[in-house]
């Protein structure tokens, strides 16, 4: 007779949540408006105006018929060794390693740190949940810190509260292309010891002190997911001064095969390699970072020019000597002050066309995290999950969708 099989994975219990209203449920329907609102004139004959998508107007469609053309359309081929110099050198980074996505390159980078069980690694609690996850997958346990209102990143004196013996590395999230004050960080890591790895998944082409995030700490991870400032389909890349992390990060991603003698292998590695198709855009979209920095910031001073006559909305801050690239343009809605929730105002908005999206949702909020930070509180990560969301933000909004977007806000706002 047979026997029963072992179960297959089980989901992680929910977490009971102070205040369960922090998490939206549902997303809102967005409609697609047809001159409904007088303001919907300024965007001629349909107004659905998404949340982000993709810029592909350079040499993407030249270079993907290249690669395919030449028959080179695998993990060899030239766009990848050329994707990589390119995208190094517009982080003002030495070396570059190109992968699968931006889970990926902090994956390889964890793996490449020799990160062990018991090893702990600090990070925010307001992030995206591949940057938890890539520690956890070594083994090693990620030690969560709040945020700060003024940058919208980790707070450093947290950080530096939470080192302790067993720390090995900090990975500071440049959130929403606001880049974390890396001098006092480097400092604080270079004091203890610990390696320093950028998530730069959401800042492309940001500055700090002049300085091109991506070449700021010991490494840097970049994702070129769709939404990203610059995509690549999917895609991701460690970026690095460090000669000898580019050649590890390079070998592992490879799955670690040994120079002197082939299927020899002394590392557990992974098949994360790039494609030369995909390449082939990353190289077009480089081409191009620097026009959609450009647009992304032009567009940012607009909304928050505009939204600053609006009481009640916070808009997203650029504290300290940076360029924040607003991957994201985030606003926090004050309930009290604008006389709606953040959710409520998400449903009129969709009503009007527009999507939107809220912000993340705290890692210790998390099922798969909460019973490991019982008893922790963040507010400030809290806050940001209950009343944050972000506005339309790709490179391509236009002057007219970013004046629809704030007049709808303003309708809304002075209707209740
Ligand atoms: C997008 C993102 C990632 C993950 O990138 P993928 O390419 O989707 O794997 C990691 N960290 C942050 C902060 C992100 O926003």
């Amino acid at each position: 007779m047979a026997r029963q099989k072992p179960p297959l994975i089980q989901p992680a219990a929910d977490p009971v949540l102070p205040d369960p209203d922090v998490i939206s449920g549902r997303e809102p329907t967005v409609q697609v408006q047809l001159q409904r609102i007088p303001v919907t004139q300024a965007l001629g004959e349909t107004s659905f105006i998404p949340v982000c998508e993709p810029s592909l107007d350079g040499n993407e469609l030249e270079y993907v018929t290249e690669a395919i053309r030449t028959n080179w359309i695998s993990s060899a081929g030239r766009y990848i060794p050329e994707f990589e110099e390119k995208f190094a050198a517009a982080c003002d980074a030495e070396y570059g390693v190109a992968c699968t996505n931006g889970t990926a390159a902090l994956h390889l980078t964890m793996a490449v740190l020799g990160l062990e069980p018991g090893d702990e690694v600090i990070l925010p609690t307001f992030t995206m949940i591949a940057t938890p996850n890539c520690v956890r997958y070594t083994g090693a346990t990620p030690v969560l810190v709040d945020s700060e209102t003024t940058t919208w990143n980790f707070d450093l004196n947290q950080v530096e509260d939470a080192i302790g013996p067993k720390t090995r590395a900090i990975i500071p999230v440049h959130t929403y292309g606001h880049p974390v004050d890396m001098d006092a960080l480097n400092e604080l890591a270079d004091k203890h010891g610990l390696w320093v790895v950028e998530d730069a998944a959401e800042a492309h082409g940001a500055r700090y002190k002049g300085r091109r995030v991506g070449s700021l700490g010991d490494a840097a991870c970049f994702s070129f997911y769709g939404n990203k400032i610059i995509t690549t389909g999917e895609g991701g890349m460690i970026t690095t001064n460090n000669e000898q992390i580019a050649e590890l990060g390079r070998n592992l991603r490879d799955h670690a095969f040994s120079t002197e003698r082939h299927f020899w292998h002394r590392y557990v590695g992974f098949n994360y390699r790039m494609t030369n198709l995909q390449a082939a855009v990353g190289v077009a979209q480089t081409e191009k970072l620097d026009d959609y920095v450009a647009a992304r910031r032009h567009n940012s001073a607009l909304y928050s020019e505009l939204l600053a006559k609006i009481d009640g909305i916070r808009t997203p801050p650029e504290a300290g000597d940076v360029e924040n690239v607003f991957w994201m343009y985030g606003v926090l809605v004050d309930p009290d002050v604008f006389g709606m929730s953040r959710n409520d105002l998400r449903e009129a908005l969709a009503a009007r066309g527009i999507e939107t999206r809220t912000f993340f949702i705290p890692i210790h909020f998390q099922p798969i995290y909460h019973a490991q930070y019982e008893g922790q509180s963040f507010p400030v990560a809290e806050a940001f999950c209950a009343n944050g969301m972000y506005l339309p933000s790709a490179s391509s909004l236009t002057d007219s969708q970013v004046r629809y977007v704030v007049a709808a806000v303003g309708e809304i706002a002075s209707a209740v």
